[in-house]
């Protein structure tokens, strides 16, 4: 017997047209490319996601086609995100800092129709033009004095010439009634980075980003409302913020999105004037934002929590937030193949009421799902592992947010009904997941693995250390053995001896990195992860 109330479509639209309504005055403030501060409300922006609607129907832009972007967090992403989906097409977010031919092979891949870009990306547009048969027209996000001069003879695409966002929004009228249809109607599009092989699309619908964005509201996710004022670094090209740009707009959240800069100086003004209280990025932009405040002595004073994912959190990360700044760091962990919401470690009244030596080793992990997700460890077979916080195993996940097949394959994604991430991770009694590594980065050694993970988070709470790397490089004996590679902090020098000292007493003796070398840089993906296959290479003959 079925339920006896309404059926309907749960819509991206539906977003804005709420906070439109709801939260009129409710802010959302951008660093611009060209320079000046933006600053306008969602009443603002649902009008001028209308006239991009009215817009890019005049372009012949239809229900399904492809709309590509390659844009900084700010507003005029934001209105293309609302008007591209809520229109029934596809916002295609391509990550600029990928390999120009992996932004080509994606462009072709999605065949996307327009490709909106700002004026940073304009260079990797003209390379790219002529490659692409299926691209009909570049939009480009800025206004009449910033078109670039030649724009006409480098970015016309056949008798298309480029169209100037603000010059041609501003022909278009507000009146817009955005259409309904199924909810299961693909709305976003994202590639996984592809550290190996072509990178692979994720389609999500309507409705799965409905649901993440209901999930990742809640109190005790990212207990975001209308009183938050949310700094979004982890950008908008990659999964979609992480989704936020949708909770903000379901609940009238005040948005600050910095646009270009997103080095300390840059972060710390726009928090500090913008009086941001919930922040989100991965670790390396808050190393770069702590080691400026520390150096210029200064403190974060609106800040109460910082969401940190896609690498693991260090520990002296985790410490230096709580004790110099008060502010709470919530662990997360997430995938493009999950929208990318996982798990969140957030402040629930345990965590806080545990002294705070205890409660460290709780942030450390990753935390636990948010509702929706389901996680479960398993062996080689696909036999489920205990959920002891020792035990570790391939963490399969499962969800209506989550992958069920890469776009445009006809093979499922899944095993068994479940997703594997290929990270490899302990699940403690309490729910709490670590993940242990990447499957492709735990070191085996003599039969054994370690973490090169944790091994990393321990050697950057090392005084002299700025950013760590730890791989397994093959070893005579024992397979594998563990090196490790740090970038000094500057005018700081690590000996190799006080590096590896620095484990003693912290991991099993067997643990310990077998050698350690200072070096310049580090290799890294297109989304700040290292880059450990490039690592591998270059020292894979290191111990032979
Ligand atoms: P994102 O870069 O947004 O995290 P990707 O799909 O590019 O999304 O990468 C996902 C992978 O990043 C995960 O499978 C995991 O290996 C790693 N990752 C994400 N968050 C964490 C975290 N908090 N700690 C450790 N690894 C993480």
């Amino acid at each position: 017997m079925s339920g006896s109330l309404m059926q309907g479509p749960l819509l991206i639209s539906d977003l804005l047209t709420h906070a439109e309504t709801f939260h009129s005055h409710g802010e959302i403030v951008s660093r611009t490319v060209e320079g000046p501060i933006h600053r306008y409300t969602y009443k603002d922006a649902s009008q001028r996601a209308k006239q991009l609607a009215n817009l890019l129907e005049s372009l012949g832009v239809q229900h399904g086609d492809r709309v590509a972007s390659l844009a900084w967090n700010g507003y005029r992403h934001y209105e293309l995100y609302f008007a591209v989906s809520g229109m029934g097409a596809i916002m295609h977010t391509i990550n600029p800092r990928l390999f120009p031919e992996q932004i080509e092979y994606i462009l072709q891949h999605a065949e996307d129709k327009l490709l909106c870009v700002d004026l940073s990306f304009l260079p990797i547009v003209q390379r790219l033009l002529p490659q692409l048969p299926h691209l009909e027209r570049i939009i480009v996000l800025t206004d009449d004095a910033h078109m670039p001069a030649d724009a006409q003879q480098t970015l016309s695409k056949g008798n298309h010439p480029p169209i100037c966002y603000e010059s041609e929004l501003a022909k278009h009228n507000a009146e817009y009634e955005w259409p309904r249809f199924s909810d299961d109607a693909g709305a976003v599009l994202c590639y996984t980075s592809g550290t190996t092989g072509k990178p692979k699309g994720v389609l999500y619908s309507h409705r799965s980003q409905i649901l993440h964005a209901y999930a990742s509201v809640q109190p005790d996710a990212m207990n975001l409302s209308s009183h938050s004022c949310v700094l979004p670094v982890v950008p908008m090209f990659h999964v979609s913020a992480w989704g936020v740009p949708y909770s903000c707009t379901l609940t009238g959240a005040k948005m600050v999105f910095p646009g270009a800069r997103m080095d300390g100086a840059a972060l710390a003004e726009l928090i500090e004037d913008e009086k941001a209280d919930f922040l989100l990025g991965v670790p390396t932009v808050w190393l770069g934002l702590l080691d400026y405040l520390r150096q210029n002595d200064k403190k974060l004073h609106t800040v109460q929590r910082v969401v940190v994912g896609g690498s693991a959190a260090p520990l002296a990360m985790i410490k230096e937030f709580q004790e110099v700044h008060d502010v709470f760091l919530i662990h997360a962990w997430g995938m493009t193949e999950m929208s990318p919401l996982g798990t969140l470690c957030t402040p629930t009244a345990r965590l806080l009421s545990l002294p705070l030596d205890q409660r460290y080793q709780y942030q450390r992990k990753q935390g636990r799902p948010v509702f929706g997700v389901a996680l479960k460890i398993v062996d080689a077979k696909g036999e489920a592992l205990p959920h002891d916080g020792s035990t570790f195993g391939r963490l399969m996940v499962k969800g209506p947010w989550v992958i069920e097949r890469y776009y445009r394959s006809d093979a499922s994604a899944l095993e068994n009904g479940w997703f594997d991430t290929g990270d490899v991770a302990t699940i403690d009694p309490e729910g709490y997941m670590q993940i242990v590594d990447r499957t492709k980065d735990v070191i085996k050694s003599g039969g054994e693995w370690i973490s090169s993970i944790e091994l990393e988070n321990i050697a950057v709470g090392h005084p002299d250390v700025q950013e760590a790397c730890v791989v397994g490089v093959p070893h005579p004996k024992w397979d594998e053995r563990p090196l490790l590679l740090v970038i000094a902090k500057p005018n700081h020098q690590p000996t190799r001896e006080s590096l590896l000292q620095y484990f003693e007493g912290k991991v099993a003796k067997w643990w310990i990195p077998d050698d350690a070398i200072v070096v310049k840089e580090l290799p890294h993906t297109a989304t700040g992860k290292l880059l450990k296959i490039s690592v591998r290479e270059t020292h894979q003959k290191h111990y032979l």
